[in-house]
């Protein structure tokens, strides 16, 4: 199937409050150009030379959401343009983005990303370093940075009945957080969860933001 066909097929389960990120790392920009032609708007990449050839390149009205393990060092190739960082995995990284971004005199809109899966190697806050973080109440001092909701990836596994646990445990922390600290704040209002193997999933259980790539762009060549 072409791009364009794959699109459709996953627009067709996703109901119109939850926005798609078409993730087009390692995709060359012809294959965006292809998803743009049909109407696709989000693309996320996870590296940041990457992201930062595509932009130059590219169409200016995309929205970039950057999606990878994001090093400090590098933050600000991706400031002046990045539509939305999911993948905040410590409060280190907040502080760095916030220096950056005062740096161009940018507010950028960031995910806390959440450990939910069982695998180690999955970057992230624990629910419970989350919630000490947030206590402190020191991010409400970063003013050039706007938390946005969180972000977390299940573990990869064939077991649906897990997936489905973790994503419910993860849309709950969310709950929480939301009416914890951010109740009067509209902005904080994503939760990123889903890829192509359990977004159905997660928009059961209450996703507003998924990340798909191979089902729209075919297997990756790393
Ligand atoms: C690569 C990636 C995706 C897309 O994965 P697919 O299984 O190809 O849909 C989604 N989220 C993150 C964080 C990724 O790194």
């Amino acid at each position: 199937m072409s791009i364009q066909q794959n699109i459709q097929s996953i627009r067709a389960h996703i109901p119109p409050n939850v926005r798609l990120v078409c993730v087009s790392k390692f995709h060359p920009s012809e294959a965006i150009k292809e998803a743009y032609a049909v109407g696709e708007r989000i693309f996320g990449e996870s590296k940041v030379q990457e992201m930062c050839e595509k932009y130059e390149t590219l169409s200016k009205d995309i929205s970039w959401h950057f999606i990878g393990h994001l090093q400090t060092n590098k933050i600000k190739f991706i400031v002046p343009f990045v539509s939305l960082i999911h993948g905040v995995d410590s409060y280190k990284l907040l502080v760095e983005i916030d220096k950056q971004a005062a740096k161009v005199g940018k507010k950028v809109n960031c995910l806390l990303q959440i450990h939910i899966a069982q695998e180690e190697t999955k970057f992230g806050f624990s629910p419970e370093e989350l919630l000490q973080t947030l206590k402190t109440g020191e991010w409400k001092n970063l003013k050039n940075i706007q938390i946005c909701g969180l972000m977390g990836m299940a573990t990869y596994t064939d077991n649906h009945e897990q997936i489905r646990t973790e994503l419910h445990e993860l849309k709950a922390l969310f709950d929480q957080v939301k009416s914890l600290y951010f109740s009067e704040e509209s902005s904080f209002c994503d939760l990123s969860m889903g890829m192509s193997d359990d977004y159905q999933i997660a928009i059961e259980e209450g996703s507003s933001l998924v990340r798909v790539g191979s089902s729209i762009f075919g297997t990756r060549v790393y």
